[in-house]
């Protein structure tokens, strides 16, 4: 089913979460044991990231270095596919511009229609570590709204090949990223906000939002959106914090603020034990408020942490 069939049926507050493939050289099973505590909520569907390759330097026995490509966590569409046949769930795959040309994205949406799977949150990517910014593949999307373009025309069963006439129509439902403190490349919101529109003209049916530990953002980025007319589902991205590093880390990597109250609470802790029960409390609060303020889902990164992500639905539910 898609995203937004699962939210027009719904009665009351959905749930969803979202996975890492795990490390290369880890069995599904690693996963599907991250993931089994979590089913007895019942989520809605399932995210899996993509992870594109990297660029890095290999020493030799010769003491020279050679230049390798490295891909840590490949596997998206093959453990969607897994954890549809497992659990007999849903799955979004995450898809991205970067690493691809079009023929290449072309295929990876066949392969995902031959599946049975019709949901993709598509993205851009970020540039890959040894690059200043993002560069497309050569013959490669320059911005999400452009892949998403690609996907659209596929569900009207327009392929790159202009001899295939009456192509075989997917029926992707497409989810976009929505930034509430700003993508850390927009110039402002106001920008930001405009281009988060004319993906959504574009044909995406939903957005997934960043995390955020601030609800008010999130609230005014609702508003600014409802105010834009934009009226597509906004489902609010989750992560509890458990470590004291990230108050450094998370503003670094997703360019996203953490609330004096919060930071304060957490530069007091002793442990990242207790670090860990503070950013599980602030977590139950946030999902309380926004199940009030009536979000059509809760959506939870579990990133590696899944127990404290049971701790907080639990709390919520
Ligand atoms: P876009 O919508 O293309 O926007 C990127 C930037 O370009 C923004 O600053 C936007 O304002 C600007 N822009 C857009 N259109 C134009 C234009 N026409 N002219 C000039 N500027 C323009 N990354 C991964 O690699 N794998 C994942 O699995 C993944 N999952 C994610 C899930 C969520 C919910 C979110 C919020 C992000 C995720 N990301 C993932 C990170 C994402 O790829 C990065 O944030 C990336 O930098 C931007 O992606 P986007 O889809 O928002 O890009």
């Amino acid at each position: 089913m898609k995203v937004t069939e699962h939210i027009a049926q719904a009665k009351d507050t959905l749930l969803s979460f979202e996975i890492l493939p795990p490390l290369k050289g880890k069995t599904i099973q690693t996963l599907f044991n991250h993931l089994d505590p979590l089913m007895e909520f019942n989520p809605s569907w399932i995210n899996v990231t993509y992870h594109r390759s990297e660029t890095a330097f290999k020493k030799k026995q010769d003491g020279t270095f050679e230049k390798v490509e490295i891909r840590k966590r490949p596997g998206t569409v093959g453990i969607c596919a897994a954890i549809m046949n497992h659990y007999k769930i849903d799955t979004v795959p995450h898809f991205i511009c970067g690493g691809f040309n079009k023929r290449e994205s072309e295929d990876a949406l066949i392969d995902l229609n031959f599946l049975g799977i019709n949901n993709v949150l598509v993205l851009r990517g970020d540039a890959e570590k040894n690059e200043p910014s993002f560069l497309p593949e050569p013959s490669g999307h320059q911005y999400a709204i452009d892949l998403q373009k690609q996907v659209v025309n596929l569900n009207h069963g327009i392929y790159l090949d202009d001899d295939i006439r009456d192509g075989g129509k997917t029926n992707f439902c497409i989810g976009t990223a929505g930034y509430p403190e700003k993508h850390f490349e927009a110039p402002n919101l106001e920008i930001d906000l405009q281009r988060l529109k004319n993906k959504v003209d574009a044909g995406a049916d939903y957005i997934m939002t960043q995390m955020f530990f601030d609800n008010e953002k999130f609230f005014s980025y609702v508003n600014q959106c409802r105010n834009m007319g934009v009226t597509v589902p906004i489902i609010p991205g989750l992560k509890p914090i458990t470590s004291k590093k990230q108050l450094s880390v998370l503003p670094r990597i997703f360019h996203v603020d953490i609330p004096t109250e919060l930071s304060t609470e957490i530069m007091k802790c002793r442990t990242d034990e207790d670090v860990e029960t503070v950013g599980t409390e602030w977590l139950i609060h946030q999902s309380k408020a926004l199940k009030k303020f009536g979000v059509p889902v809760l959506h939870y990164y579990t990133l590696g942490k899944p127990k404290v992500i049971w701790n907080v639905v639990k709390e919520v539910i």
